[in-house]
């Protein structure tokens, strides 16, 4: 990413040198940069939704978001001024007095026109992930179904709204209700530039709240996209706004007054800050965060289940997951089974995500390529064995791009490359002779994101669930995330928070509690003398 002023040299020779693009991507790029208004793909700008419209901000600051396969000027996007960032927190405010009226009814017919709109789109929102992400064209699809998932629970709102009620005393009752908030804010990462947009627009906006989402700067596409098919859905004007930028936005997002509720996902130090600072000011927040997730591979594992699904949840979308599997903890003869991961490992094929047989892309900048080699070099330093090094890799026909083969570092505890969350397409091994021991290992790490065993005995199984402290945990399921009829439960240094995303947290998160007890004496009935209608009822 490159923070830039005005228009620069770099970024137009950048999109008009053909060689820098493959022609599988320019392809995608021409495509969707005919159908949607909110960004193109061509060396365009991102544009800021506000109030229903598509704008282009005035700001004369610009990042460049670049294929990270081959450097090419995809779009440009904007540090959103203060006076548009206003205007879109003063759109939601308005639609607010106006959406939180709207029928349950109204709300859940448009997450069912969303939902069908995603499934319609779904190849168009995965074209935009792997030009502007870098993920294959099978794992950008895998991930807008996670987030079309989210939708679809949300078009069970009335029953996820209902409250209770109980007759408390002689004609008095207590009920429950279940409000929204007003205008709220969502904050997301670039390793899901749908999926996780997914996980807060239609959970805010079917409890009655609207919202002002900032999505990654590094790839804002499928963002803008998704905002196109909620107006297609029939979402009014003002309810869902888009801005833009960096730390200028996220910070007027946490002192905006009129903001109450912050949901963040991403790396810990923004985390940290906008929890800070979002509860300083009195907001709801909930933070979703980094993690170090270990499997733990037992003797009686199943051997080439275990080692397949270990190397998809370690490489899978080059490592850029939360729920990546960082670290995995050989326990007694389990250890037989490295030298057959490391083969499996070398196996991979890096290369472009529209490439036939791709199995993980690049990584997102050149400076996270540098990063995570630098991470791989620190094993070296402190005592650790590259068993496999992916480093300097060169895949055929991509020179220029972000790319880190599978990697597999033996190392310690207390090794840089085991204490830092690496967020690229490495493995660190780790041996423990029992189960104990690897479980201390586990919880004696910071991050709860979520933690994996393998293994064919019911009883290890029970043990680990009940001892392990990680939030999310998976028995021969490698990233054991929930379906979002559950919630998100990552915990530990990995959440900031009390209420979790999406499933019954997520409605809690974006509701609060009324209770009105009334008292209406028996005593007091009148007969009411209406005329018969005979047409069905129906609400609306
Ligand atoms: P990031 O923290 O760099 O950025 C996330 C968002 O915060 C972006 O919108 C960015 O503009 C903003 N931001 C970045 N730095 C900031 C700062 N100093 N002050 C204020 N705002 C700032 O994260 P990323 O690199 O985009 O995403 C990767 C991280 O997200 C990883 O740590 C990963 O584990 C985490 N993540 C967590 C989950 C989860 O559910 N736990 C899911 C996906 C990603």
């Amino acid at each position: 990413m490159r923070l830039v002023i005005g228009k620069t040299e770099s970024s137009e020779a950048g999109f008009r040198d053909p060689r820098l693009s493959s022609s599988l991507s320019l392809e995608r790029a021409e495509q969707l940069s005919s159908q949607w208004k909110g960004t193109n793909f061509l060396g365009g700008t991102a544009k800021n939704f506000i109030d229903g419209e598509f704008r282009e901000s005035m700001t004369d600051k610009w990042i460049e978001v670049l294929d990270p396969s081959t450097q090419t000027l995809l779009s440009k996007v904007p540090e959103t001024t203060q006076e548009e960032f206003e205007s879109a927190v003063e759109a939601a405010s308005k639609a607010f007095q106006s959406w939180r009226k709207t029928s349950v009814l109204k709300r859940q017919r448009f997450a069912l026109e969303l939902q069908a709109l995603i499934r319609q789109n779904m190849d168009n929102l995965a074209n935009a992930i792997v030009l502007e992400q870098g993920k294959t064209f099978g794992a950008a699809q895998g991930a807008v179904l996670r987030g079309l998932q989210v939708v679809e629970t949300a078009c069970s709102i009335p029953t996820l709204l209902m409250g209770e009620k109980l007759e408390v005393s002689k004609d008095m009752d207590t009920e429950t209700r279940k409000v929204p908030l007003g205008v709220c804010a969502s904050i997301a990462p670039f390793n899901f530039p749908a999926m996780i947009p997914l996980w807060t627009i239609p959970m805010a906006i079917v409890t009655g709240n609207t919202l002002v989402l900032k999505p990654s700067e590094r790839d804002p596409g499928a963002a803008l996209m998704i905002a196109e098919l909620c107006q297609k859905a029939g979402l009014p004007k003002g309810v869902l706004n888009i801005v833009h930028g960096t730390v200028p936005t996220v910070n007027a997002i946490c002192n905006h007054p009129k903001i109450k509720a912050i949901s963040f996902v991403g790396g810990n130090r923004a985390g940290q800050h906008i929890y800070d600072l979002g509860t300083k000011n009195g907001k709801r927040v909930q933070a979703n965060m980094g993690a170090k997730n270990h499997a733990v591979i037992m003797p009686d594992a199943n051997k080439d289940q275990a080692l397949n699904a270990l190397l998809g949840a370690a490489c899978g979308a080059a490592g850029q997951r939360c729920m990546a599997i960082s670290v995995a903890i050989l326990v007694g003869t389990a250890q037989k089974f490295l030298p057959d991961l490391i083969e499996r490992a070398s196996k991979l094929k890096v290369s472009q995500g529209f490439e036939k047989g791709t199995d993980f892309g690049p990584v997102t900048t050149p400076a996270a390529k540098v990063r995570i080699e630098g991470l791989i070099a620190s094993a070296e330093k402190e005592g650790g064995k590259i068993l496999l090094d992916g480093r300097g890799i060169q895949v055929p026909d991509y020179p220029n791009g972000n790319f880190v083969g599978a990697t597999i570092i033996e190392a310690t505890t207390s090794m840089t490359c085991y204490k830092e969350e690496i967020f690229g397409p490495v493995l660190v091994v780790m041996k423990a002779s029992t189960l104990d021991e690897a479980i201390s290992l586990v919880n004696d790490n910071p991050y709860g994101n979520g933690s994996a065993i393998f293994t064919q005995s019911g009883p290890i199984a029970r043990k680990f669930e009940t001892e392990i402290e990680a939030g999310q945990i998976g028995i021969n399921v490698p990233i054991p995330v929930p379906l979002p009829f559950f919630s998100w439960t990552g915990n530990k240094a990995s959440f900031l928070g009390d209420i979790n995303f999406y499933g019954k947290g997520g409605i809690n998160f974006y509701t609060q509690t009324k209770t009105t007890t009334s008292l209406w004496r028996s005593d007091d009935a009148i007969v009411a003398g209406e005329g018969a209608s005979l047409n069905m009822p129906t609400m609306k």
